[in-house]
């Protein structure tokens, strides 16, 4: 029995997650529960798992989390009871958006747990602090994002312990979104609406609108960076709209090999609470009794710009992806909010980039910093811009 924690429990991978741990009840016990304000559903899944322990991020809803939950259940409360949380159980999955689940990731590590990392703006962001956290005894990270699932499988292929041995190159496929093919005339006129329809993934609008710009792919490629310790010369991506092979590696010999199933976030999730182990219930199989066909392309990176603003972003290291992250978070924002265009998140990250001081990234203060700057030239932007 592996004992589970679930932040971010009522989001699209938290969600996931208790889908998992029904299908497997010998196999999954849930131990700790948190949400950021969803607080009904949170207490629902508290009745129904009986967890030792739920967590509620905004502190006026503790009371109601407390006359809901079972008797004899503790409720913590804030980014504090979010870290603590993260240290009670075996396997921790951080599916909090954004870089708001850092301290999880920190905390989830340093207490020698297994993190089923959803929440890629941690690595990405933190790198340089996160990967010394990774040689804490017990300590392990496995990604729950498809493409690194993938790659995990696929670099085991070569090496039980999915070191990057005899390895030529990383694949990472883009579904290229639901702007693929669009010219840069098309793309100004792109509303909110038209960006959250992604063609095969159903997320949050976070992570959907990164998908459009080509972001996601781009934070991709960073995490791939992290997890794998491999060069970015050596990540290629490729765009793949069925979603069907989800990553590849290329190693020295010449072979690829890749991962395939349909888009469904259950079999990551899956990965990672049982690895090295596999769960026995399917999620994603592919029908191979039907015809099918799958195409790859190379990205538009001339109408998708923001792929190199985050190849750049990675290869300058240090602070400069967390700096890059927190222009985009507050750029997806105002274009949510319907501030901007779709073609100026682009704009705006870039200029921030072109802003950035080389500060090292020695401490949390200093990602936090590098984040909060980030932020703060897209805001010095939009307010120059009269928006
Ligand atoms: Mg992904």
């Amino acid at each position: 029995m592996t004992t589970v924690a679930v932040l971010g429990a009522t989001g699209s991978i938290g969600s996931q997650t208790i889908e998992v741990v029904r299908a497997e009840p010998e196999r999954f016990r849930i131990t700790a529960l948190a949400a950021w304000s969803s607080v009904e559903l949170l207490a629902s899944y508290a009745r129904e798992f009986q967890p030792e322990v739920v967590a509620i991020g905004n502190p006026g809803l503790a009371a109601t989390l407390r006359m809901e939950v079972p008797e004899g259940t503790e409720v913590l409360v804030g980014a504090e009871g979010y870290e603590e949380l993260a240290t009670r159980a075996e396997v921790v999955v951080n599916g909090i958006v954004g870089f708001a689940g850092l301290g999880v990731t920190l905390a989830a590590l340093s207490s020698g747990r297994r993190l089923a990392l959803a929440n890629k703006e941690s690595l990405i962001a933190a790198g340089p602090l996160v990967q010394p956290l990774r040689a804490t005894p017990g300590a392990e990270l496995i990604p729950v994002d498809s493409e690194h699932c993938a790659l995990h499988q696929c670099l085991r292929s070569s090496d039980p312990e999915g070191q990057a041995r005899y390895l030529h190159q990383l694949v990472l496929t883009a579904s290229g979104g639901p702007f693929r093919g669009w010219g840069s005339v098309e793309l100004q006129e792109v509303t909110v609406e038209q960006a959250l329809e992604h063609p095969t993934w159903a997320m949050g609008p976070k992570i959907t609108v990164d998908s459009s710009t080509l972001m996601n792919k781009g934070l991709e490629v960073i995490e791939a960076h992290e997890l794998f310790g491999v060069d970015y010369k050596q990540i290629e991506v490729v765009v793949h709209p069925e979603s069907i092979v989800h990553s590849m590696a290329t190693f020295t010999d010449g072979a690829t090999i890749a991962q395939l199933s349909e888009p469904d976030m259950r079999l990551p999730i899956a990965y990672a609470l049982a690895y090295p182990e596999r769960i026995s219930t399917p999620f994603g199989s592919i029908d191979w009794g039907t015809n099918k066909s799958l195409h790859f392309e190379p990205p538009d990176r001339k109408n998708f710009p923001c792929l190199d603003l985050a190849y750049s972003a990675g290869e300058t290291g240090d602070t400069a992806p967390a700096w890059m992250n927190g222009a985009n978070e507050a750029a997806v924002d105002a274009f949510l909010s319907g501030r901007i265009s779709w073609p100026e998140i682009a704009n705006l990250i870039e200029s921030a980039l072109n802003q950035y001081d080389g500060a090292v990234a020695e401490s949390v203060e200093a990602v936090v910093r590098a984040d909060r700057r980030g932020r703060e030239c897209v805001a010095t932007d939009l307010s120059d811009r009269g928006r």
